[in-house]
């Protein structure tokens, strides 16, 4: 099973996505945690790459792929399938994917869970999630600008997966059981692993 969680930062889509790839047996791939660990490492690529992720901005596509694409594979070789988290995040980038991964290497995606969560609800757990795991891009003014972002870049996601005719769209300002149990059950309906 391959799945893409979409969703603003703090919609739960890291949280259910966790979940999900432990109750399939599959890996989980969060963009970001695949570039903070870069960063941490401190390997060239990551220092490339930090002043992105300070302020919230998205880092160039040809890093991402090629950071990227070889976890998927490898994913699907060891375990049969990931849930992608954070990656496509732009039209851009999910066109590309499509065709380099989707098409290319035979993995295109089963199903896209769309998590829809209101600014103000996002802004107020982000802001919880900072004192709780100290994230360094959880200040007010990165969180903003990351929740710019999404609307900009991310948010017209939906419609392309819906035209894809994959979308699997969830309500996410829920208590976190009651949103694992619709997104499972939407899920049931339409892919097997
Ligand atoms: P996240 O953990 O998904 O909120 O991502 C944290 C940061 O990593 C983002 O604010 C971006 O700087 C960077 N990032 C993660 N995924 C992507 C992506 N698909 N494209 C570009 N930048 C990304």
């Amino acid at each position: 099973m391959r799945l893409l969680m979409l969703g603003p930062p703090g919609s739960g889509k890291g949280t259910h996505g966790v979940r999900l790839a432990e109750e399939y047996g599959i890996v989980h791939i969060s963009s970001g945690d695949v570039l903070r660990k870069a960063i941490a490492d401190d390997t060239p690529l990551g220092r490339k790459l930090a002043g992105y992720v300070a302020r919230g901005d998205l880092v160039p596509d040809d890093v991402l792929f090629e950071l990227l694409i070889p976890i998927m594979e490898q994913a699907v070789t060891e375990t049969g399938g990931f849930i992608a988290d954070g990656f496509p995040r732009t039209l851009k980038q999910a066109e590309r994917a499509y065709r380099e991964i989707g098409i290319d290497r035979h993995l295109k995606l089963d199903a896209v869970v769309s998590l829809d969560v209101p600014d103000d609800v996002l802004v107020r757990r982000m802001l919880d999630r900072a004192q709780q795991q100290g994230r360094a891009d959880d200040t007010v003014e990165v969180i903003q600008h990351r929740l710019a972002v999404y609307c900009a870049e991310t948010y017209p996601l939906i419609d392309y997966f819906r035209q894809r005719g994959v979308l699997v769209p969830v309500d996410g300002n829920q208590p976190p059981d009651e949103v694992y149990a619709h997104i499972k059950d939407a899920l049931g309906q339409r892919v097997t692993k």
